[in-house]
């Protein structure tokens, strides 16, 4: 029973969004910035995609840009940032951010301007850290994911936005791993978003940016007019229309899902646990993804366990799809303070809103004969 547990990385297309993507392909192919009826057609339909998703995250639509996805959605908000803010602000950002935080801040605003918000044991931001890194470093923006990408981990974004307010300093978060996965209409108090439809059930190349205010023009690709004069190029309205389906398509599950995932998730990880004596499952007494299992297996590299397994049909990962291939570069396996022989331990596992437990139980299985072969001298 061959099963995809990499998730994290990127999700098949949802059926819902494949019809709502080949209708619009078919009946809207029209660019909705040309005058004649048509085009006024999926302009229109566009902007409903808008209103959707907007209601969704419970945001102003004028408030959403769409764009190719997280990557150029962070990189957005800090190539805005370095235009917008006075020079020598600052800007802080958790330990544990995806690249395209941590990178686009570096690159964009330069290495002494980003301030780095360091992470407990379990990965989590604590409140009273970043309230000290607010108090001290005086940064006008913070950045903190919603869930991280490697171990689920959920951050306390609530609590870390509220502080943010007292303090004056304008807050995003990177909500690729939770939008889909967990309910986001809360999401929409942060000031900034950025997300991803690909990583729930969306096609690729194509994600959202949420910005404070309406008005506000942050645009990385210069040229036309196009998203209110702050994203150009001709809009991909089948991918809009497909990724904002695929969210509405999830949402009203996502309570039973989660229910049933995470029991399904935690058993696995007691079985592995029972399996492999020594085996640790990273940030486990935190609050994660109903999906995601991060763990350091006792004995082997991750890439031989990865590699047996995708002989076996599974596919699984050695952290995040960026630093796969990589041997031991999970950047949150280091803010968690792992040696670096350990590193090369950890292998993720992430399933998806059907994975059946029948699936979950074949992929212990294949571990213990993956394990089998590897120990064979
Ligand atoms: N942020 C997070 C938390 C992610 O997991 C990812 C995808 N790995 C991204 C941003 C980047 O998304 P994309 O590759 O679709 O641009």
């Amino acid at each position: 029973m061959p099963a995809y547990f990499d998730h994290n990385a990127t999700t098949p297309l949802h059926p819902a969004a494949r019809e709502a993507w080949l209708r619009a392909s078919e009946k809207h192919w029209h660019n909705p910035s040309s005058l004649y009826r048509e085009a006024g057609f999926t302009s229109q339909a566009m902007e409903s995609a808008r209103e959707r998703l907007g209601d969704l995250l419970a945001v102003e639509p004028e408030r959403v840009v769409f764009t190719s996805g997280a990557t150029e959605s962070n990189n957005t908000l800090f190539a805005g940032l370095a235009r917008c803010l006075p020079p020598d602000a600052r800007v802080a950002i958790s330990a544990i951010e995806h690249p395209s935080v941590r990178e686009a801040a570096r690159a964009w605003l330069g290495r002494a301007r980003v301030v780095e918000i360091p992470v407990d044991a379990e990965g989590v931001v604590q409140p009273d850290v970043l309230k000290n890194v607010l108090v001290q470093q005086q940064p006008a923006f913070v950045s903190v994911m919603a869930a991280n990408n490697e171990s689920g981990v959920l951050q306390p974004w609530p609590v870390l936005l509220k502080l943010c307010r007292e303090q004056g300093a304008r807050f995003h978060s990177d909500v690729a791993q939770w939008v889909g996965k967990l309910n986001a209409t809360a999401l929409g108090t942060c000031d900034y978003l950025t997300g991803s439809g690909h990583k729930f059930g969306g096609p690729k190349g194509i994600g959202f940016l949420v910005l404070a205010d309406e008005a506000e023009a942050f645009p990385l690709l210069h040229g036309g007019p196009q998203e209110n004069s702050r994203r150009a190029g001709t809009e991909n309205y089948p991918a809009i229309e497909a990724m904002v389906t695929a969210l509405e398509a999830l949402t009203p599950k996502l309570a039973e899902v989660q229910r049933v995932q995470t029991a399904r998730r935690d058993a696995f990880a007691e079985q592995m646990k029972r399996d492999f004596p020594g085996l640790r499952v990273i940030s486990e007494g935190a609050a994660r993804l109903w999906n995601t299992v991060l763990m350091v297996m006792p004995q082997h590299s991750n890439l031989k366990w990865l590699t047996r397994l995708s002989r076996a049909g599974f596919a699984i990962s050695t952290g995040s799809a960026c630093s796969s291939g990589k041997e031991g570069s999970s950047v949150v396996v280091q803010a968690l303070g792992a040696s670096w022989e350990e590193l090369r331990r950890v292998v993720r596992v992430s399933s998806g809103w059907e994975t059946t437990e029948a699936e979950w139980k074949a992929l212990a299985e294949a571990f213990v004969e993956a394990g089998k072969g590897l120990d064979a001298p």
